[in-house]
């Protein structure tokens, strides 16, 4: 079996990590001259990542200690160290673009260009092609893209927040990149307005540890039935239908506060100009509550709109090849219950060395990972285990769940039972009292 694998960020690593594993004959195809894929820019001075360091690492490289929510380009140097600690180099052909996939009947016909000439290098065939990167592509939603003043958060670059002082901006989207994009801007003195349609809700985190497990343990339910329902920390009160807004990512205490402060506007922009957006608030946050369009204008508009799909930049009829069984797709990749990234990554690198003898079509594997290769029990305890710990730690396959976890499991599940026991016993006694006075 031959296996090409598309990119060496976080997930080409943990495919290829894998298949050497098993002893898989891999390459990895890399445009770029460096491992690390997103975090190898270098434009947005403060990208970092957004949780934890050590929830995102390689279950057996554990950070030093003193490493806390790491910049990109630490992040970037951790993943080219693994490699090294690994012995994966000679696996990885750096400043090559993969420009096109073709079915032969036999296996997917690659064709390569070096990344900086565009000439082409060469083609080969593989038995499989495995594509990664979901957020490479910046989302630039059509009716901005006309506008000179808008940026896209992967390009605030230290000179965009420098010039902003003063000026008025806006950042769309709800999510982390834009609560980070309106904090900076604040902090460079801009005038921000926050503009989403659903704002989400964020751990709060405390340096030198973890989550705030206070904030963590009513996602438990939505971790254990699958459901992703991260009902973390709110950073606004929502009405019903945005309890499933959540994040796991986490802001620190001071960016709290900061963006409690922002200007918010919850509700859809319905048109773009030069220098404004409209707006059609569904809940106007900080003032009255009213549904009549807001018109806000604005030096610079940041669309914190997060990536497209990213079929590892394959066009046209190569796109449509790579829907065929032998390449598998990033968004086809199953995700694991939540959704730590590398952790995530090498899940599914476990996942799919299992797998990539199978003839089944990768929606097939996917469906056979949710519903019967993964048993989510193993798999919270696996992932709790990970979190709680700065252990070197086995693949989930590999993993044996420690005896001390199925105790507190055990134990955890006693107490809860006794305190619901003890709470029905109070109330019907209560009942039979007041039962017992009113005759
Ligand atoms: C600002 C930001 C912050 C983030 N913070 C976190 C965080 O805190 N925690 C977390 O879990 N996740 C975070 N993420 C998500 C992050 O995307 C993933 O964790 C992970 O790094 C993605 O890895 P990947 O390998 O799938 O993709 P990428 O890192 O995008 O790598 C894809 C690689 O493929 C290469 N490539 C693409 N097409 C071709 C081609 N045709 N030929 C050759 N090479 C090609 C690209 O050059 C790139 O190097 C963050 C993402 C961003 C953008």
């Amino acid at each position: 079996m031959r296996v090409a694998i598309l990119g060496a960020g976080a997930k080409g690593i943990c495919m290829l990590n894998a298949m050497v594993q098993e002893g898989i004959d891999a390459t990895v195809f890399e445009a770029q001259s460096v491992p690390g894929g997103v975090w190898t820019n270098t434009e947005v001075p403060y990208m970092s990542l957004q949780l934890a360091s050590r929830h995102y690492r390689f279950p057996d490289f554990p950070h030093p200690k003193s490493v806390d929510m790491a910049s990109a380009s630490y992040v970037q140097r951790y993943m080219h160290r693994y490699i090294k600690h690994r012995g994966l180099d000679d696996y990885i052909l750096y400043n090559t673009a993969v420009t096109g996939l073709e079915e032969t009947g036999q296996g997917v016909h690659v064709t390569w260009t070096d990344a900086k000439t565009e000439s082409k290098r060469s083609s080969d065939t593989f038995d499989r092609v495995i594509c990664t990167g979901q957020s490479s592509i910046p989302r630039i939603p059509a009716e901005y893209a006309a506008h000179a003043n808008v940026v896209h958060t992967s390009k605030l670059s230290g000179k965009v927040l420098n010039q902003s002082k003063g000026k008025t901006c806006v950042v769309v989207g709800g999510s982390k990149s834009a609560a980070e994009a309106v904090y900076h801007l604040r902090e460079h003195g801009a005038e921000v307005t926050w503009v989403a349609r659903k704002f989400y809700s964020f751990a709060m985190y405390h340096a030198g540890t973890t989550i705030d497990f206070s904030t963590v343990i009513p996602c438990v339910p939505g971790i254990v039935s699958g459901k992703n329902q991260d009902c973390l920390f709110p950073l606004v009160v929502q009405d019903g239908d945005e309890l499933d807004a959540g994040s796991g990512n986490t802001l620190v205490p001071a960016e709290y506060v900061a963006l409690r402060a922002a200007t918010k506007i919850q509700g859809d922009v319905i048109e773009v100009g030069p220098r404004s957006l409209t707006v059609r608030p569904k809940q106007k946050l900080n003032e009255a509550t009213s549904d009549e369009p807001i018109t806000v204008t604005c030096d610079l508009v940041v669309l914190a709109t997060g990536y497209e799909l990213n079929r590892c930049r394959l066009t046209g009829e190569t796109k449509a090849v790579a829907q065929t069984v032998r390449v598998i797709q990033p968004d086809l990749l199953p995700h694991a219950m939540t959704t730590f990234g590398i952790i995530n990554s090498s899940l599914q690198g476990a996942f799919m060395r299992r797998y990539l003898q199978s003839a089944a079509s990768t929606s097939q594997l996917f469906d056979d990972f949710c519903a019967q290769d993964v048993n989510r029990w193993r798999l919270f305890l696996y992932q709790m285990h990970y979190l709680a710990t700065d252990n070197e730690m086995a693949d989930y396959y590999d993993y044996q769940v420690p005896v001390g976890a199925w105790l507190i499991l055990a134990s955890t599940c006693v107490v809860v039972l006794l305190v619901f026991l003890g709470i029905i016993a109070g109330v019907s006694h209560a009942v039979q009292a007041a039962r017992s006075k009113a005759t």
